[in-house]
């Protein structure tokens, strides 16, 4: 009726209202509008070797903390940034200060972990990002071997040779590269066979039902065997319970993550737990 009408319509420009209000305190926060207060920082997840238990990565993923707003879910605040061009100059603060963490960890004695970076389409496709990374590699005296990019299958979906192109040079820098949220999107096996990537994150939409979804089960069984036969190491996303591990274990997946082993903690958290890893 006209009045549950003029109900949505002012529910609507509600949301478009605050939706424009936080792509405006999002640009403020990019651009670093108070001195010596920076509202963004970097959480770290644990990636853990099935077959050692040992941690031998880190996924770094961004968190945003805003007056306004509170802290924004990344689904959330990326989704704008990418919208907005904004991911541009917020992605390369992620890589800098993701090396620049990643410099204090092998200061610390505790460099022996790959630190992840996730890439989105537009900043896999400017032509910076190879001057950037190598910029930020040789200021905080880092190799190629100690960063991983994370792009999208999504992502590396879309523009198929441009996309071959800019990993093939990274690959040659010797950077790792995986396929996030594998599994989500439509990739052609022809086309993945030529990608210069070293692994494949199995979505956590397949492993939540893991034990009790016959599909999801055989999903996950095919993908990591598929990867295997390419040669491609399998990390598993969102490992909650001790039978998922033990479900991906049987299947040979190669790296766990998830809330099982830790949530994403900040750096000083991941410090004392790298710390207390060594000693155990
Ligand atoms: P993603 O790359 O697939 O990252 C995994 C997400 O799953 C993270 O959410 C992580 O906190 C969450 N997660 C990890 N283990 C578990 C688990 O056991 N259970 C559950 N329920 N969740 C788990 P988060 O941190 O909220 O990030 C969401 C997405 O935002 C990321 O998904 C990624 O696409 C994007 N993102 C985060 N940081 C960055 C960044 O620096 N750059 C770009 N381009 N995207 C980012
Ligand atoms: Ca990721
Ligand atoms: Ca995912
Ligand atoms: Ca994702």
């Amino acid at each position: 009726g006209r009045n549950n009408h003029q109900f949505y319509t002012a529910r609507m420009n509600e949301a478009a209202g605050e939706r424009l209000q936080m792509e405006n305190e999002l640009r403020q926060a990019v651009s670093g509008i108070t001195p010596g207060h920076c509202e963004f920082s970097l959480h770290f997840q644990p990636q853990i070797q099935t077959a050692t238990g040992k941690v031998i990565g880190l996924e770094a993923l961004l968190r945003w903390d805003n007056p306004t707003f509170g802290r924004v879910s990344p689904m959330r605040f990326i989704a704008i940034a990418e919208e907005t061009g904004l991911i541009l100059p917020l992605g390369d603060w992620v890589i800098w200060e993701t090396c620049r963490l990643t410099r204090s960890l092998k200061d610390q004695g505790l460099g022996d972990v790959r630190v992840a970076i996730n890439i989105s389409a537009q900043q896999l496709r400017h032509d910076n990002l190879l001057l950037l990374i190598r910029g930020a590699l040789a200021c905080y005296d880092l190799s190629p071997q100690d960063i991983e990019l994370e792009v999208t299958e999504s992502t590396a979906m879309q523009n198929p040779e441009v996309t071959l192109s800019i990993l093939d040079q990274l690959a040659a820098m010797g950077i790792m590269l995986a396929i996030d949220d594998f599994g989500t999107g439509y990739s052609s096996l022809a086309y993945l066979k030529h990608l210069p990537i070293n692994r494949l994150k199995l979505d956590r939409s397949f492993v939540t039902d893991i034990e009790t979804d016959a599909n999801d089960a055989a999903i996950c069984t095919a993908t990591i065997a598929l990867g295997h036969s390419l040669g491609l190491e399998l990390v598993a996303e969102g490992v909650e319970t001790e039978e998922q591990r033990d479900f991906l274990a049987r299947l040979g997946c190669d790296v766990l993550q998830g809330y099982l082993y830790s949530k994403p903690m900040p750096f000083a958290d991941v410090v004392a737990y790298l710390q207390a890893q060594r000693i155990a």
